[in-house]
């Protein structure tokens, strides 16, 4: 086996040229951050790309969920949210000093159910917003959520770090909620190497993202605590060589998730139920297998071969280590049977079509042992 290795995922980078030719733009500005050229247009044409009308560029995706949680007044309180996601959930909860409640996701989409939240709601009285994941891109059921929320009277803030570029009815998945955090982040469909976006519905809760992701003053007038959260030039440059290419890499990744459906076994493997509605942005490709013993196997089998799938996710959030009381005593055993048998497999534009067919075989035969 004298191949490369087949890592997870593979960072696109657009034609240096591209890049260079947005750099130079800097070079011209003589500005590095504090929403320069780029930075500006850069949101511009986001808000087209995605057909949305209110977003704030920020430096990170965490960042933009905690932001989005402060903004939503739900600092400080109790938040029902999933125990099917990255860590970077309910860190972002805990530092904005929220006490998560988690509730089980749907079999099917791997999203947050709504039966679940329900119970939870009825559970918890005093539970203030809710935090449901766009899973993997996969849309939530943002209909029965906002029902519950309206019924409630809760705030709804998507993470919508896997969403960019999912269309859900027809409207971007970023749409949906009071608001939604997406991350730009080098491992992401759409990347500008860090950074992410605060998505809102108002000129009014722009503005206020934008107060708060810079030190929350406008010139000599100070108004709230902000903190800094902004995109640099450098990033923005990045982004916007990277947009014009996000048709074909959806394109590029729908090709090789269809590839991986056509070889891999039917049998052993379970897959994640796309909601009806959606238009997926191929950001992943997960698959669930019988039992964590099964997974194991499949994962140590395509390792010896230098190709590493990834536990995503993993560990089950309620267990860690520094969460306490109400956040650890939950059940859900869907999450946590999902947790021990989901793997991703390498998924990349330029993931070449005998890569696939290996990878297929190898867990054809690891299942069948
Ligand atoms: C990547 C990710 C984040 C964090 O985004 P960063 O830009 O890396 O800070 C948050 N939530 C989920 C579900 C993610 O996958």
């Amino acid at each position: 086996m004298d191949s490369a290795p087949v890592t997870i995922t593979r960072s696109f980078l657009p034609p240096r040229e591209e890049f260079e030719r947005q750099v130079s733009r800097i070079f011209t500005s003589g500005q590095l951050t504090n929403r320069g050229p780029l930075n500006v247009e850069l949101t511009l044409r986001l808000k087209d790309w995605l057909g949305l009308d209110f977003i704030c560029t920020v430096s990170n995706g965490t960042l933009a969920l905690m932001l989005a949680l402060r903004q939503a007044g739900l600092s400080g309180k109790k938040v029902i949210t999933t125990p099917f996601s990255y860590v970077a959930t309910v860190s972002a909860l805990l530092w904005e000093g929220c006490t998560p409640i988690f509730a089980d996701i749907e079999p099917g989409s791997l999203c947050l159910s709504p039966e679940a939240l329900e119970v939870a709601l009825r559970a918890h009285p005093d539970v203030a917003g809710v935090v449901p994941v766009h899973v993997y891109g996969n849309a939530c059921d943002v209909e029965a959520i906002a029902d519950l929320c309206g019924q409630y009277g809760l705030c709804c803030v998507y993470d919508a770090a896997h969403a960019f570029g999912s269309r859900y009815h027809g409207r971007s998945l970023l749409d949906y909620g009071d608001f939604a955090a997406c991350s730009f982040h080098a491992t992401k469909l759409f990347h500008t190497a860090e950074g992410g976006c605060i998505v809102s519905h108002s000129p009014d809760a722009e503005h206020t993202s934008e107060l708060l992701h810079a030190f929350g003053h406008l010139g000599d007038e100070h108004l709230t605590p902000g903190i800094n959260a902004k995109l640099s030039e450098l990033h923005a440059a990045m982004g916007l060589a990277v947009l014009p290419h996000m048709k074909a890499i959806m394109d590029g990744r729908n090709n090789v998730c269809r590839l991986y459906e056509s070889c891999l076994p039917q049998k052993g493997l379970a897959r994640p139920v796309l909601r009806e509605g959606l238009e997926y942005n191929h950001a992943y490709f997960p698959v669930l297998l019988p039992s964590e013993e099964y997974l194991l196997r499949v994962k140590n089998g395509l390792e010896a071969e230098r190709i590493y799938p990834r536990r995503y996710f993993y560990p089950y959030l309620p267990e860690l280590p520094y969460l306490a009381g109400e956040s650890r005593r939950c059940s859900c055993p869907v999450a946590e049977s999902a947790v021990r048998r989901v793997l991703c497999l390498p998924l990349h534009v330029s993931l070449e079509e005998h890569t696939v067919r290996r990878i297929a075989t190898i867990i054809t035969r690891e299942l069948s042992a």
